[in-house]
Formats: C-alpha cells, structure tokens, sequence
C-alpha cells in the first residue's frame, strides 16, 4: 500500500515538474515531443554513437572501457552545460545510456559499482560531484548500489597543461587510496566516470583498486575522446571558459 502511495506520489510529482520544466532534450536543448523520450528524434541517428567492442579501450589494469559516445560536437557542448551551467538533469539521461551500454556490453563482467571520485576540495568548490550522480543514475538500471570505493587524496594539476600521456601518469600517480581494501577484495570492480581522454585517471584508479585485491576493473564513462595521433593539432575548446572553470573542466581528466 504504502509502495503503491510513494509511486503515486512521485508520478504526480514527476508531471508537476515537466509541467514546470519541460523536459529538453541534452543534446540540442530542445523541448521533447510527445512520445520523445531522454533525446530527441533529430539527434538520436545524429548521435556520435560508438561501435560496440570496436570502439572501446583498455590497459594494464583497466581490462575493458565501453562508453555510449564520442566526446565531440554535440556530446561535447552539451556536456559542458552539465558540468558548467547547471544543467545536472543531464545526469538522467546520461546515466540511462551508460547502464544501457555496460549493461550491454560488459553483461556478467562486474559485481561492484563506483565511481572515481573529486577531490574534497573540488566538491566543495562545485557543491556536488558530477561523476557520483552519473553512478547513482546508472545503480537502479544495473540492479547494483554504489558503493564508494575510492577517495582523491590530493589536489592535481590541470591534466589539460600535460601534453604527453607519461605526464599525466606521473600527475595521478598517488592521488587515489582505497577506503576500505575488504570492500573490493575479490570483487570484480565496474568503475564509472564522465569523460576518457588519455585514460591516465581511470588506470590510476584501476591500479589501486587492483593492488587493494579486487579481482578486475572494466570502465565505462559517458563519451570517450578520440585519441590524439602523432602531430595532429589538438581540438580547440567548444567555446571559452573562465580560466577557473578550465582549470575544473580539465583537472578531472
Ligand atoms: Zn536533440
């Protein structure tokens, strides 16, 4: 009874808030059309959609790394707006395509949920932490809580200033620790997060998480970028930041 009440309430509440704030598809930012649901008609074919196994990453201690999306043109702006201006609704649709894409791809591989963390100083600075809502997104979708795994030891400097992948190893080495090593020995460790450039933060965290006794980690984040080749101009940035908001942007990296 009471389960069938708390539903009621939050379907009424959930159409209250549409009525109020129309759902807006992340990508274009347009109002969603009835039988739309999370993206829009226009950019759903249009999305830069990854190819499964094709399209996904590993290394040393990060066996495999899936994400739905390439981070370029669409994907990029409107992740910007959900890290800069506000738009953290973002986070549910977000969250569905990445459960959808582990879900699919990586089916039977992970046992424990988390995610890689702020730093304190950071989460302070921003007021919430854009990766923990994407996992806490994803939790209901995989039938797994999130567990809180990892903690950022120490401030790093803005990976974006590092130009060479050795650098922005050496720039992560040592900023993560291991709450609770029984926590992840034997597990086998999904580990969720934004955005994978270089994927030098992921392996970092994969490594302590495997030198704490879990028996593997697999990533997957939201879009991944498409890796840099030799003498190729980097992108330039989607539109301008604040110096402190690029210092943000891409210290997370
Ligand atoms: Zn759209």
């Amino acid at each position: 009874m009471r389960q069938d009440r708390d539903h009621r309430i939050r379907r009424w509440t959930g159409a209250v808030l549409d009525l109020l704030f129309p759902p807006r598809c992340p990508f274009c930012d347009r109002l969603l059309k009835d039988g739309e649901e999370g993206i829009c008609g226009e950019c759903q074919p249009r999305l830069p959609w990854t190819r499964p196994e094709r399209d996904e990453r590993h290394s040393e201690f990060v066996d495999r790394c899936v994400s739905p999306l390439w981070y370029q043109g669409a994907v990029r702006d409107s992740f910007h707006r959900y890290k800069f201006d506000g738009c953290r609704d973002y986070a549910g649709v977000y969250a569905a395509l990445m459960a959808q894409c582990a879900g699919d791809r990586l089916a039977g591989e992970y046992d424990l949920l988390t995610y890689v963390p702020l730093s304190a100083k950071r989460r302070r600075q921003r007021g919430y932490d854009q990766v923990r809502l994407l996992a806490e997104g994803m939790a209901p979708a995989l039938g797994l809580p999130v567990t809180e795994t990892l903690e950022k030891t120490r401030h790093t400097a803005a990976q974006s200033g590092l130009s060479d992948d050795g650098a922005r190893r050496a720039n992560v080495l040592g900023a993560y620790r291991v709450r609770d090593p029984e926590a992840v020995r034997g597990r086998r460790v999904l580990l969720a997060d934004d955005v994978i450039t270089t994927g030098a933060t992921l392996s970092e965290c994969a490594r302590v998480l495997r030198t704490a006794g879990a028996a593997s980690v697999v990533c997957v984040t939201f879009a991944q970028a498409r890796a840099q080749q030799k003498g190729e101009a980097q992108e330039p940035p989607a539109r301008r930041l604040l110096p402190d908001q690029e210092e943000i942007f891409l210290n997370s990296f």
